[in-house]
Order: structure tokens, then sequence, then C-alpha cells
């Protein structure tokens, strides 16, 4: 997926805080966040943006030669980011848990990709999360679908925090 869509997704991680805390001024942090974290396993893809920006970085963490869809792909990077989350308690209070759902929403919509993701990272297996026939390259239809309907999402997450409209998802 390219990472407009990968942004967008991870923008919609921010409905969990409608869920745990409806009434919160600070709402329209979190699709930043999400979307923010979304972008982050593209550290390991050379053509990614996210990737040509923290390039001097990632040499020299020594972490610039992590192959395409592994490391930062796999559940091993989890506890990582999860203890990288908890920084941003101070912001918000759902900010840690955002960014987690966030950045895990990535490597979930990639297994949706011909290639799949070592999600067992260090065995070196790809995993897909829909059957071969299914699946299509970053920038396809599915790829734009996504795109569109993750948009969608946060519109509405928008109209509704500012009270344009209601969505009652717990009746
Ligand atoms: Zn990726």
């Amino acid at each position: 997926m390219t990472g407009k869509t990968h942004f967008v997704v991870g923008a919609n991680t921010a409905w969990i805080a409608y869920l745990l805390l409806p009434q919160d001024l600070l709402f329209i942090i979190l699709p930043l966040i999400g979307g923010f974290a979304a972008l982050l396993p593209d550290l390991d893809n050379r053509h990614a943006t996210i990737h040509q920006w923290t390039k001097g970085l990632l040499r020299l963490l020594l972490i610039d030669r992590v192959r395409h869809r592994s490391l930062f792909h796999s559940l091993i990077i989890l506890p990582v980011v999860i203890f990288v989350s908890s920084f941003l308690f101070p912001i918000h209070l759902i900010a840690p848990v955002v960014f987690v759902f966030g950045y895990a929403s990535h490597p979930f919509i990639d297994g949706f990709n011909p290639q799949g993701c070592e999600y067992l990272y260090p065995w070196g297996r790809n995993f897909r999360l829909i059957p071969k026939f299914l699946c299509v390259d970053t920038g396809g239809w599915v790829d734009h679908l996504l795109f569109f309907m993750a948009s969608m999402g946060i519109i509405a997450y928008l109209l509704m925090y500012s009270g344009f409209i209601r969505i009652d998802l717990m009746q």
C-alpha cells in the first residue's frame, strides 16, 4: 500500500478514543498520531518517504539494511512499539493505544499485498492474510479503495467530534 493509504488507515485508529473517552477536546491530535505511527514500519522501505527522511538516523542505529516487510512488519517489534508509545501518555491518555494500533494497521493491510509480510521474523517466511489471487499490488484498486474509505472515516470522525453529526456506536 502507498504511504498515504497507510496514513489515513492508521489515522482511523483514533476512533478508539471515541469508544473510550467520547467527550475529549484533544481528539484532533489522535488521527495524526495514528497516521504517523502507520508510516513507521516502512522505515525499512528504501523507496518510502519516511525512510528517505530518516536515512541518516537509520544508518547511525545500524538499521538501514533491515529487509523490507521483515522486522518492522513483524510481531517481534510490538514490545518496542508499546514501549515507545508509553512516552505519549503526557500528550493524551489514549495516544499510546492509538499509536500501537496505528502502527499495527500497517503490517495488517500489507498482508493484502501478494508479497506478504514476515510476521514471524526472524523466521523469513512471508505470510499473506488473504489468498494470493485476491491480493493486489501497492497502488492497485484495493489501495485506492482503502484510501477512499479511510478518508471518509476520518472526515466522519472530525465532523462527529466537532459536533456536526452524531454517530452512536454504543447503544
Ligand atoms: Zn509496509
